[in-house]
């Protein structure tokens, strides 16, 4: 029998997407349907999901007269305060519904701030009115929708579960649905003062340690930590680290609580969008069998980042400009990287005085160190295809895809020991390189000192250039699509589904 799972989040790769979280949401429906999943996905309507959700929809015609229909699958009069509508797209194959609410999503900028990246002041009341959203429909309130197990993504879903347990949904002292919460990055919580819980519209109950109250204040995250049947987080070394205080920040108390309820269930990427052997952003594909093409690919790379061409090795990075991602320990190592005889190029945004340190060791070496500061999918592709190393010298990291789109494309991943990253790439010891097994680089510690002893590493092996195609080998033909993570997540599904039963 198949299950209905209603997958809940603030962005979807394809329509709006800050980060890895877009693409594990879209990636999720194809991976678990092999698994007798159907699963429909929940976004807000910000005004560029609206506009792709109805250039994808014809409109039906309308007789003269008549107003036209509303194609709207279901009207709240009063979502959190404001009027709402539910509307249906497609997500690929699968099932799409979008929340359409002006007042609370119509606006320019961000997904969840203004043009110049101010976050919006009644963030808790659009992502509660998503919660609520998906609530209703995951608990039967919207007629002609339910479904049998609720999944929620990050803080900004996070009340789905809370309001899932605590609103009254299904017969009078019926049990609610399951729910998973799944933490794609802990450090996003969403906090917000006492004064929101009573525009909530949460029973009293609900405030206290075992519900929504967090410090005195309303924690989102915590409280579908506290609501969902299961949390879960984006691999099973980050699951672990999260019951420390460094990486739990907070939470790492009620972490320890639900103990084995925790699961670190890894990533896996599109392996149709990231396809070597076929993809359009790349000068020359290639596959396994032909990594000396990639050679082209480097050409067009040197071009493009106006580096010198040499035979040396090329290191890339892309990656949000923040210091989670150990981007100031980057730059304390870029005159040791290119005094080595290495060259990097950086595709990043974000923190401004990071931009502006890495454009000064731009200055300091140029031809060796090229920079783009935005944000640009294609080129992310060309970098990976062309590129020898990726960096990614994160101080935490929850799963990490940029390291999976390299092993993709035989760009070896140079890694931090931590989180998804330790759990995805086999460092290149020497009993790994023996086996034939090692992918990559880790080390430990994201300062200088482990950064620099990384990058000198990765340029002792680059040059043996027999064990290096090794590791770009072992690398592609790791299994980094989500055929694995597809059937944890249904098997868990099946399992909340038993336990209810
Ligand atoms: P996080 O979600 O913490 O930012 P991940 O590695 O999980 O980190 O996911 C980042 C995603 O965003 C990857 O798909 C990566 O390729 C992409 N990305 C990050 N920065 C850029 C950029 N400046 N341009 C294009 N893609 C980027």
């Amino acid at each position: 029998m198949s299950i209905r799972v209603l997958s809940v989040a603030s962005e979807v790769t394809g329509l709006v997407k800050t980060g890895g979280l877009a693409d594990v949401v879209a990636a999720l429906p194809a991976a678990v349907t092999p698994h007798g999943i159907e699963m429909t996905t929940l976004i807000p309507g910000y005004p560029a999901v609206i506009a792709a959700v109805q250039a994808s929809t014809a409109p039906a015609p309308v007789k003269r007269g008549r107003k036209p229909a509303d194609p709207a699958l279901h009207v709240w009069d009063s979502l959190l305060g404001e009027p709402a509508r539910l509307i249906a797209g497609k997500l690929g194959d699968h099932p799409l519904l979008v929340l359409d609410c002006p007042a609370l999503f119509g606006r320019d900028g961000g997904p969840y701030g203004d043009m110049g990246g101010k976050d919006w002041p009644d963030n808790w009341r659009r992502f509660a009115a998503l919660g609520r959203a998906a609530a209703d429909i995951a608990g039967g309130a919207v007629p002609g929708l339910g479904a049998d197990v609720l999944h929620a993504h990050d803080w900004q879903a996070a009340l789905a579960p809370a309001y899932l347990r605590f609103a009254p949904y299904g017969a009078p002292g019926a049990r609610p649905i399951p729910s998973v919460m799944t933490i794609h990055n802990m450090a996003f919580q969403g906090h917000f003062g006492p004064e929101i819980f009573p525009r909530l519209g949460l029973p009293d109950r609900a405030w206290g340690v075992s519900g929504v109250e967090y410090h005195g204040g309303v924690g989102l995250l915590k409280a579908g930590m506290e609501a969902a049947s299961t949390i879960t987080t984006v691999s099973p070394t980050y699951a672990l680290e999260i019951r420390e205080a460094r990486f739990g920040m907070g939470l790492e108390g009620l972490i320890q609580t639900r103990g084995p309820r925790v699961r670190g269930i890894v990533n896996g990427i599109d392996t149709a969008e990231w396809d070597s052997a076929t993809d359009k952003a790349l000068a020359a594909n290639f596959t396994v069998r032909s990594l000396p093409r990639r050679a082209v690919n480097k050409r067009a790379l040197e071009t493009a980042f106006g580096l010198q061409s040499d035979d040396g090795p090329l290191f890339i990075v892309i990656s949000r400009l923040t210091w989670q991602k150990g981007i100031d320990v980057l730059c304390e190592c870029l005159d040791h990287l290119v005094g080595l005889g290495g060259r990097l190029a950086l595709l990043g945004a974000g923190d401004a005085a990071l931009a502006a340190e890495l454009s000064r060791a731009a200055a300091r070496h140029p031809g060796r160190i090229g920079l783009r500061i935005g944000y640009d999918e294609a080129l992310s592709h060309a970098m990976q295809g062309g590129a020898d190393a990726i960096l990614v010298p994160s101080r935490f990291e929850p799963c990490g895809l940029t390291q999976l789109y390299g092993l993709a494309y035989g760009c070896v991943p140079v890694v931090a020991r931590t989180g998804g990253l330790a759990d995805t790439v086999v460092d290149a010891n020497i009993a790994a390189l023996a086996a034939g097994a090692a992918t990559g680089i880790q080390f430990a510690g994201v300062d200088y000192a482990g950064l620099a002893l990384a990058i000198t590493r990765a340029i002792a092996l680059y040059h043996d250039r027999e064990a290096w195609a090794g590791v770009q080998r072992a690398g592609m033909r790791s299994d980094f699509s989500w055929r694995r993570s597809g059937a944890a997540y249904a098997a868990l599904y099946r399992e909340l589904l038993s336990e209810t039963a």
